[in-house]
């Protein structure tokens, strides 16, 4: 296995760090602070091509793969610029209808992703569903020519901010609308479908769903009451959707490992340049090893989830199985973020917490990183059960 970096990724991560480093932390925190959307950032990096590596040449994209776009979320964060969206947008969702929408899906909408100007972001997650997606309600029964869908999503990013929605829903066909409502197959399971929803679909109503995250996207609740889509938003298969929802999975704990690994490394540069500089005795305080050890530990920590997330990109983009991967690569980045930010905010003293030194914002994303995409406990029952062959918990 080599996954050593090319001159090409290289030139791609200088490049994204040049035009990100351009706006700076200070523009994202303006933004997050402000609650309005890093819109000149991601027509910056969407013009350069950035936000659409993944995207086959076909539909306008870079014809890369997640090492490429995890490089471009990693190196954006690196300079205090971590940028949710790509999970979601970026990610997931030009991922999955890539892989499997119709020829007429990808022609809709993966140009507009691959040049960042429209955006589709991800609803799976319900009030009564989350980590258990089993448990999901929102339907979708299909009546004619159309679907009609039926259901709440709840903590739903960057949806006033998008043109169109992959919601994960049941389904069982025209025919048996019981199961659709109710129902799993034989052996339990949900049938789960795939559809692309946009915002303005008559009946999909949009609500804020507050949060304390000093971020710029916002999350609201959606709710679906008869929204009607042409067959022809239906990605895939009907009822091929667990299959569809994994293959995407992957993508989006990829790039959040990046966005973490982006945080740690924006965390640990600005302590490392403080604890050079400030001096209350007789040394710069990064001379005590009480300073020094939790920021190399950090960095260790940091390195480490890069180079899992490394793996888990490389083992996705040959097609091989990197459900493992990327879930560790996911677990190891937000421990490491949280680490790097706490130390770095120890290192700043009462600075840490000062407005100018602006790491709270930081330290929120970080801490979403332990819950969503997936929460860290649910990672565990997973390495657990097929790292380690142990007995399913849940
Ligand atoms: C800011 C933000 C943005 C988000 N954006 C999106 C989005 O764009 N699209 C979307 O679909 N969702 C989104 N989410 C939702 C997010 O993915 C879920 O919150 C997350 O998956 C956890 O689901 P839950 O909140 O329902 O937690 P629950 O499933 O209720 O779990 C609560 C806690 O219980 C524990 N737990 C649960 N099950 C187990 C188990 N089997 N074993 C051990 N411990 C367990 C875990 O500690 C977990 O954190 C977002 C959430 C936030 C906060």
């Amino acid at each position: 296995m080599d996954f050593s970096e090319t001159d090409e990724e290289r030139d791609l991560r200088s490049a994204v760090a040049a035009i990100a480093g351009s706006f700076g932390s200070e523009y994202y925190l303006r933004c997050a602070r402000e609650g309005r959307h890093t819109h000149e950032l991601w027509a910056a990096m969407g013009e350069a091509g950035f936000l659409g590596v993944n995207v086959a040449e076909a539909y306008g994209g870079g014809g890369g793969g997640l090492v490429e776009l995890s490089a471009v979320c990693e190196e954006a964060a690196t300079q205090g610029a971590p940028l949710l969206l790509i999970l979601v947008s970026a990610a997931i969702s030009a991922e999955v209808i890539g892989e499997f929408g119709s020829e007429e899906l990808r022609k809709r909408w993966l140009p507009g992703l691959a040049d960042g100007s429209t955006k589709v972001v991800f609803a799976i997650t319900e009030p009564d569903a989350g980590s258990n997606t089993h448990k999901m309600a929102t339907h979708a029964v299909r009546d004619g020519d159309d679907w009609v869908l039926n259901g709440t999503k709840h903590y739903i990013s960057g949806t006033d901010d998008a043109e169109a929605v992959l919601v994960v829903a049941r389904s069982a066909g025209g025919a048996r609308i019981d199961t659709a409502r109710t129902g799993r197959k034989p052996d339990g399971s949900a049938l789960l479908s795939l559809f692309v929803v946009p915002v303005d679909s008559p009946g999909l109503v949009r609500t804020p769903l507050p949060v304390d995250l000093i971020a710029p996207d916002k999350q609201h609740v959606l709710h679906f009451d008869d929204v009607r889509v042409p067959a022809g938003a239906l990605v895939g298969a009907e009822g091929d959707g667990f299959r569809q929802v994994f293959r995407g999975l992957n993508p989006e704990r990829i790039t959040g490992a990046a966005l973490g690994v982006g945080i740690a490394r924006f965390a640990l540069a600005k302590a490392a340049e403080y604890a050079r500089t400030r001096q209350v005795w007789d040394v710069p305080i990064g001379a005590h090893q009480g300073v020094s050890h939790p920021l190399a530990r950090a960095r260790i920590e940091t390195e480490l989830a890069a180079l899992m997330t490394r793996k888990a990109a490389w083992l996705h983009d040959r097609g091989l199985p990197a459900g493992e991967e990327s879930n560790m690569a996911k677990y190891a980045a937000a421990e490491a973020a949280i680490h790097a930010l706490d130390a770095a905010m120890q290192t700043h003293g009462g600075n840490g917490l000062a407005s100018e030194y602006g790491f709270m914002p930081y330290w929120g994303m970080a801490r979403l990183m332990q819950v969503a995409p997936v929460n860290r406990e649910m990672i565990l029952n997973h390495v657990a059960q097929h790292g380690l062959n142990l007995p399913r918990s849940y």
